[in-house]
């Protein structure tokens, strides 16, 4: 992989919420089981964490993976916004483009794929639609050959060995599998193409900071990352060569 950014989801609206583990296993019922193997490490140890949205969190007892269990369906994430804000987090994101947080967030991806060489003609760009980055990117010579949401990837056939770079931008969190995400993108990237991931990262300083009322616990996220290696190279399943 050649860049690796984490940050913070922006417009989360505030409705971030967690409760104590107690009170959540009491209402919630603490599953016995957590869904298996990490899909990371393959590491069966989960430590659960709490509750959020009324989804228990667990991570990763190996490589910190954090993942929602049960995951929620598209429908009962569609659900959840529908009785909060309202809110399609698979939709067009209409406040993203006039966004100066997210148009200086993209400015700086775009500054990340530049230090790893000239541009290539060719991008795949999985993330929100609407996205700045599409348009920040063209002007610095870019192309932006196919724009996806994760969803829109799941479903998707890719040209193989297309493109020369593939941008992800807080999209991974939402894969049913990142690594069968990763390795799709994989197979996109011409054998010298770049891959820029940004995801949340629990290594962020406001991850630290708010623990279970950070933002960035959202239903749509069945995933979450640490820095921390793992014992599976996952980051190499989009790695070109
Ligand atoms: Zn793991």
């Amino acid at each position: 992989m050649e860049g690796t950014i984490g940050t913070s989801p922006a417009g989360t609206d505030g409705h971030a919420e967690s409760e104590a583990p107690a009170e959540a296993s009491a209402r919630a019922g603490r599953p016995a089981q957590s869904g298996g193997p990490c899909p990371l490490c393959e590491y069966e140890a989960w430590a659960y964490l709490f509750v959020s949205h009324g989804i228990p969190v667990y991570r990763c007892a190996k490589c910190g993976l954090t993942r929602l269990y049960p995951q929620p369906t598209r429908a009962e994430v569609l659900a959840f916004y529908a009785n909060s804000t309202g809110h399609d987090p698979f939709a067009d994101d209409a406040h993203l483009p006039d966004s100066v947080t997210e148009q200086e967030a993209a400015k700086a991806y775009v500054r990340v794929l530049q230090r790893r060489g000239p541009p290539g003609p060719s991008v795949l760009l999985v993330a929100t639609a609407g996205h700045p980055f599409a348009g920040i990117a063209s002007s610095h010579g870019y192309e932006i050959e196919t724009f996806l949401t994760m969803q829109e990837l799941s479903r998707s056939r890719l040209a193989p060995e297309r493109y020369d770079s593939a941008v992800v931008i807080l999209e991974l969190e939402k894969a049913d599998s990142p690594i069968a995400a990763l390795e799709q993108i994989h197979g996109a990237l011409k054998p010298d193409g770049k891959l820029l991931l940004v995801t949340s990262s629990m290594d962020s300083w406001s991850a630290r900071f708010f623990g279970s009322q950070w933002p960035g616990w959202r239903p749509e996220n069945l995933y979450t990352w640490t820095a921390r290696r793992s014992g599976r190279p996952w980051c190499a399943a989009a790695s070109p060569g």
